[in-house]
C-alpha cells in the first residue's frame, strides 16, 4: 500500500480539498498509473453533494473522477496489455465480477457486480474506491484502456464517460449513414451525440431550446438545428427520425420526441430527469417505436470508440480555442465552488457537460513544464466572488439546472 494525494470533500455541503489517500501496491494484474487529467462529470458532482442517495448513497470522504487520463507507471507481473509508459486510460468502473452474462458480453457496464471508480466497494482495501481527482490509481489491466497516440490526452477525458454514454446507444442501434438522427438536447452528453452522429455518417439534426446553440451545433457537424419550442418546425420532422438521443436532464414532454421518430425508430434516454415523465401509449403503438435507456457502455466497446477516435485523428491542436467550451468556462462558477483548487494547481482538465466540450482548463504538464507542486496543506480557496454574488455565468448555470443521468 502507498499513499497518493488527491482532492475529497468530507461532507455533501464540503468543497474539495487535498488529502491523502490509501492506493494499494499493483498485484500480478494490476496497472499502477500516474494520472495526468481526469474531466469534471457532472455525476462528480451529484455525488460529491449526495444527490443520489436514493440510487447510491455517498461514502465520505469522496474522491470523485470518472474520467482519467495518465501515464502508466508500474505493471504487475501478469500484465500483458500495458507497459511503463503507455498512455492509458480509466472511465467509470475499475472492477466486476468478470463472471455474469453481462461481464462475459462485453457489458461490464450492465454487471450486477460492477464496481464504479469512486464511491464503489473497494474490494481490496476495503471502504470504498477513491476516483481520478488525485494523483496515482491502480486498476485491474481489464478495466484500463489504450488511448491512441495522436489523440490530445486532456481532450480525449470526456471520452471516458460523456462519449461511451452517447456512443454504445448510437452503435447498439445501428446509427449510419442514410438515416436521421435526432439529438435532444446540446449540453456535454449532447455534443458528443452530434460529433458521433455525424461521423457515422447520418444526417444529424439538434433539438435545442436555446437557438443560440445553433452555431456551435453546426460546427460540432449538425445537418439542422430545430427550436424545440417551435411547434411548426417540430411538426416538420415529424415521423422522420430513425434514431432520437434523448440528453435532457431537465423535465420535457418525452411524447413530442417520440412522435418524430418513424416507424420502428428508437428514442434512448441517457439523461435522468428527476420525475416520472408521462408517457402516451399512442406515441409507442403508432410506428411500432421503441423508448430505451443506456448507461456508459462495456470495456470492449470504450476501446472501440477510442481507437475510432484515434483513426478519424479527432484531435484538437493545443491552444485552439473552442467557442461552446469557452462557453461551458463561463457556466463553471458551480464546478468552482466544488473544486476551486483544480483550477489553481493544475491537476486536472475540465470538462463541462453543461456548457460544452471538454477544454483542457490548466495545463502545466501539458506544456512541458514541472507538475504544480502539490497544494499540501493549502486551504481550499472560497467560491469566487462573481459565483458567490450570482455572476451571469452562476444564474445562467442554475437556470440549467437539470439532472444529470445517475451514470456512475
Ligand atoms: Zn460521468
Ligand atoms: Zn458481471
Amino acid at each position: 500500500m502507498y499513499s497518493t494525494k488527491a482532492y475529497a470533500a468530507a461532507s455533501a455541503t464540503s468543497p474539495l480539498a487535498p488529502i491523502s489517500i490509501p492506493r494499494r501496491d499493483p498485484g500480478d494484474r494490476d496497472v499502477q498509473i500516474d494520472i495526468l487529467f481526469c474531466g469534471i462529470c457532472h455525476s462528480d458532482l451529484h455525488s460529491v453533494r449526495n444527490e443520489w442517495s436514493g440510487v447510491m448513497p455517498t461514502t465520505y470522504p469522496i474522491v470523485p473522477g470518472h474520467e482519467i487520463l495518465g501515464r502508466v507507471v508500474k505493471v504487475g507481473r501478469a500484465v500483458t496489455s500495458h507497459r511503463p509508459g503507455d498512455l492509458v486510460a480509466v472511465g467509470c468502473l475499475v472492477d466486476s465480477d468478470r463472471t455474469c452474462p453481462q461481464c462475459r458480453g462485453g457489458l461490464e457496464n450492465l454487471c450486477a457486480n460492477a464496481v464504479f471508480t469512486f464511491n464503489g466497494p473497494d474490494r481490496h482495501l476495503g471502504g470504498v474506491t477513491y476516483g481520478g481527482y488525485s494523483a496515482s490509481i491502480v486498476v485491474d489491466e481489464h478495466f484500463v484502456l489504450r488511448v491512441p497516440a495522436n489523440l490530445d490526452p486532456a481532450g480525449a477525458a470526456p471520452l471516458l464517460c460523456a462519449g461511451i454514454t452517447t456512443w454504445s446507444p448510437m452503435r447498439r442501434f445501428g446509427v449510419g449513414k442514410g438515416q436521421k438522427v435526432g439529438i435532444v438536447g446540446l449540453g456535454g452528453l449532447g455534443h458528443m451525440g452530434v460529433k458521433f452522429a455525424h461521423a457515422f455518417g447520418a444526417h444529424t439534426v439538434v433539438f435545442t431550446t436555446s437557438p443560440a446553440k445553433g452555431e456551435d451545433a453546426r460546427r460540432l457537424g449538425a445537418d439542422e438545428v430545430v427550436d424545440s419550442r417551435d411547434a411548426a418546425a417540430m411538426q416538420r420532422h415529424a415521423g422522420s427520425l430513425h434514431f432520437v438521443l434523448d440528453t435532457v436532464s431537465a423535465d420535457h414532454d418525452l411524447n413530442a420526441y417520440l412522435n418524430l421518430l418513424a416507424h420502428d425508430g428508437t428514442l434512448t434516454l441517457v439523461g435522468a430527469p428527476e420525475k416520472p415523465i408521462p408517457v402516451s401509449a399512442f406515441s409507442l403503438l403508432f410506428g411500432r417505436r421503441r423508448l430505451a435507456g443506456s448507461l456508459i457502455g462495456g470495456i470492449a466497446e470504450t476501446q472501440e470508440m477510442l481507437d475510432f477516435c484515434g483513426a478519424r485523428h479527432h484531435r484538437r491542436r493545443r491552444g485552439d480555442r473552442d467557442p461552446a467550451g469557452e462557453r461551458g468556462l463561463r457556466a463553471v462558477a458551480e464546478v468552482r465552488r466544488e473544486v476551486p483548487l483544480l483550477h489553481r494547481h493544475g491537476l486536472a482538465a475540465a470538462r463541462l457537460k453543461r456548457g460544452g466540450p471538454c477544454r483542457r482548463v490548466t495545463g502545466r504538464r501539458a506544456a512541458g513544464r514541472r507538475p504544480a507542486p502539490w497544494p499540501g496543506a493549502a486551504r481550499p480557496s472560497p467560491p469566487s466572488r462573481a459565483a458567490a454574488a450570482g455572476s451571469p455565468s452562476g444564474r445562467a448555470n442554475r437556470r440549467t439546472g437539470s439532472r444529470r443521468a445517475p451514470r456512475p
